[in-house]
């Protein structure tokens, strides 16, 4: 194996803190970029005992130097309560990360990842999304900040491959859950467990009947690290989520029955531009990386509610 010097922005989030740990695991070392914004040190804490491990407090929307080989770039609010509190530094957070992130990679020849969203999808009108779709997003809504500001890094990643050969891999993530969610994330799954553990009310917003599709933690963080190692020419875009489609009064039936609660349904009013329905075509990441997700979520749910058992 090659020991890779390895950067992660947005490391101390959620899927950023997992991801830190499983490269350390392969072998590799690892510098963790991260402005604390809705990650905590505490995701790592049980990192910084490794030498080979590198904890570094910085805004992604300032330049960074450093000498690596790969960069995964996560750094971004990916809870919609948490991008639409600082809607303008959320845009920042995407477009000049990654022309930070993208300016480093020219500079060092280093390849970079961008973890992109299956929101440049917007509100779908084809079902399920495969990555030749363009989407369908309104540019000046309450979701638009991330959107956005996701579809602008999009193409500067592209840009900066076309223009000046930067090695790069577009990744677009649909719904993912598991240990480390923050229990005040404010993301749908996390929420339902937090409130049937503490008897508290589930909040369904809308009626309940708009889909999802949830991959687990770990099934999402391989097939990360297998786009990042796969053959040059493959950049992507490229969906990785689990195509299992869940309504969230199933999310919440099914949340009730594990954690064995006697929560109530409450429902609130939909946000506005909620997507109606969303599941990931992966025939693209079967193909070029082999991947597909392998933990149901049923199994998912047991995990991370014995996670949130812990802590809530
Ligand atoms: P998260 O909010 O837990 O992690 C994001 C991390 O980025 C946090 O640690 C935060 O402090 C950091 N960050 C935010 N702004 C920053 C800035 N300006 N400079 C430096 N660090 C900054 O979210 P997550 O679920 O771990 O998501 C990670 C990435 O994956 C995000 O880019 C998100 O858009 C993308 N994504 C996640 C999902 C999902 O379901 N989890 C779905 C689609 C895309
Ligand atoms: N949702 C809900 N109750 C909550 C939180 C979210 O019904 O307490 C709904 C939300 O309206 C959306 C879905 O769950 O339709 C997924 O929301 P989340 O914020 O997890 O992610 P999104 O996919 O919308 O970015």
């Amino acid at each position: 194996m090659i020991k890779k010097k390895i950067l992660v922005t947005g490391g101390a989030g959620f899927l950023g803190s997992q991801l830190c740990e499983k490269l350390l695991n392969q072998g590799h070392e690892v510098v963790c970029l991260d402005n604390y914004f809705t990650g905590q040190k505490q995701n790592v804490v049980n990192l910084l005992k490794n030498p080979y491990f590198e904890l570094i407090r910085h805004d992604v929307t300032m330049p960074f130097f450093i000498e690596v080989d790969e960069i995964y770039n996560l750094a971004c609010p990916a809870s919609p309560v948490h991008y639409q509190y600082n809607p303008i530094k959320t845009v920042k957070t995407s477009v000049m990360g990654a022309i930070n992130m993208l300016g480093l990679a020219k500079r060092i020849r280093a390849k970079v990842l961008q973890a992109s969203t299956s929101e440049v999808y917007g509100d779908p009108e084809i079902h399920p999304q495969t990555e030749s779709y363009w989407g369908h997003v309104n540019p000046i809504g309450l979701r638009s900040c991330y959107d956005e500001g996701k579809r602008v890094a999009e193409t500067l990643f592209m840009n900066y491959h076309q223009q000046n050969n930067v090695r790069i891999k577009l990744m677009r993530i649909f719904n993912t859950y598991g240990p480390k969610m923050h229990p005040h994330d404010g993301r749908v799954v996390s929420n339902f467990i937090v409130q049937a553990l503490n008897g508290e009310d589930i909040t369904i917003y809308g009626n309940g009947s708009q889909t999802r599709s949830f991959c687990y933690v770990d099934d999402l963080l391989e097939g990360m690290v297998r786009l990042m190692n796969s053959r040059e020419d493959f950049i992507g875009p490229v969906n990785i989520g689990n195509p299992g489609e869940f309504t969230m009064i199933e999310l919440a039936e099914l949340v009730l029955k594990l954690t064995d609660s006697h929560s109530k349904l409450v429902f609130m009013p939909l946000p506005s531009d909620d997507p109606l329905q969303r599941k990931p075509d992966i025939t693209l990441a079967k193909k070029e990386l082999g991947w597909e997700p392998t933990i149901p979520l049923e199994e998912g749910l047991k995990r991370t509610i014995a996670y949130f058992k812990t802590i809530v």
